[in-house]
């Protein structure tokens, strides 16, 4: 069974200042807070679905920092979602913060309440980078506030962001580099949108901020994921899972960004494979086909254009993340 999330959004009302990318009426507070009713709705919700698995399922506080918010509140809604650790109606509670609003005391308010994995929003490990972004906190506070999660015997996740103003390719593989050096469990990776009403929409009219394309950031997000796996790092999300398009300004926004990335991924794997041009057939686990073949099918186009002729087969014996290759005169390799 998988694991899932039960998702409580918590407005940023306790953010000391507004990062370059967040979206202003999110930060005044405009969506509603969450109350403890709202914590009961939603878990009696996911509990009455079919299949719930309570022993894979936790509760996640997301806003980006809970630990910031006014410290009575905080504690309701932890107690809220601890009544239900304790009743073993979810296997734990998630949160997410900022590297500057973790401390010792907090944690040990944490541990107290059941929260089991605690998500820092680290962005850019360059300084540069954060002080350009108004993100507030520097490089090393990430490095300090995860080793302190790690210390407390947290789950602790990292979360990155792409395409930063001032930011630049080698910097992201930068900051990807140091965010393995401290050892997460799990990493988030959010290529950068440009929202109205915040700074990056400025600078983007101003013109002294572009923003990668697309295919530049697949290209990027693609490398990540390839040097997250080979860390042994669960990357959770890639691409932010939805934006208002009415606000939505400039920026490499795909509804389905993770699909263009796996398929990429399968490209290169796939010409990897490949040494002489000729026909071919691809057998792929039967989920991966979409994947394989690529948005309209712009992988098998792709590899038509370079000489390759591929069919795509779908083969149950194959382990999903595996091709295995077949070249149509059957020399299999
Ligand atoms: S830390 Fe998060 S919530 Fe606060 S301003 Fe930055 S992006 Fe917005």
């Amino acid at each position: 069974m998988s694991h899932a999330n039960i998702s409580v959004f918590v407005p940023h009302l306790g953010c000391p200042n507004r990062c370059s990318f967040c979206d202003q009426v999110i930060i005044s507070g405009a969506s509603s807070q969450p109350s403890e009713v709202d914590i009961e709705v939603a878990v009696n919700t996911a509990k009455a679905s079919k299949n719930y698995d309570a022993d894979n399922t936790e509760l996640a506080f997301f806003g980006g920092s809970f630990t910031a918010i006014d410290r009575e509140y905080m504690l309701s809604l932890l107690k809220a979602a601890h009544r239900h650790v304790k009743q073993k109606d979810i296997c734990g509670i998630r949160i997410s913060t900022r590297p500057d609003c973790i401390d010792r005391e907090i944690l040990e308010i944490l541990m107290a309440y059941g929260v089991t994995a605690i998500e820092l929003g680290a962005q850019s490990m360059c300084d540069e980078v954060l002080i350009a972004n108004d993100r507030g906190h520097t490089a090393d506070d990430v490095v300090k506030a995860s080793a302190l999660i790690k210390e407390f015997g947290f789950e602790l996740g990292l979360q990155m962001m792409t395409g930063l103003y001032k930011s630049t390719y080698e910097l992201d593989l930068k900051t990807a580099e140091k965010i393995i050096e401290l050892h997460p469990e799990t990493v988030r990776i959010y290529p950068s949108i440009t929202l109205e009403n915040t700074r990056l929409a400025e600078y983007y009219r101003l013109r002294v901020y572009t923003p990668p394309t697309l295919d530049e950031t697949v290209e990027l997000c693609v490398k990540l994921l390839d040097m997250f796996d080979l860390a042994g790092i669960n990357v959770i999300r890639t691409g932010l899972h939805s934006i208002d398009t009415d606000r939505y300004v400039a920026g490499p926004w795909h509804p389905a960004f993770k699909e263009l990335c796996d398929s990429k991924r399968y490209l290169d794997k796939i010409l990897s494979l490949l040494t002489e041009k000729g026909e071919y057939r691809l057998h792929v686990s039967p989920k991966e086909i979409s994947k394989v073949t690529g948005n309209k099918k712009s992988n098998l186009k792709s590899l038509n254009s370079l000489g390759y002729k591929c069919t795509v087969v779908a083969d149950d014996s194959v382990k999903p993340s595996d091709i295995t290759v077949e070249r149509m005169n059957n020399s299999c390799f």
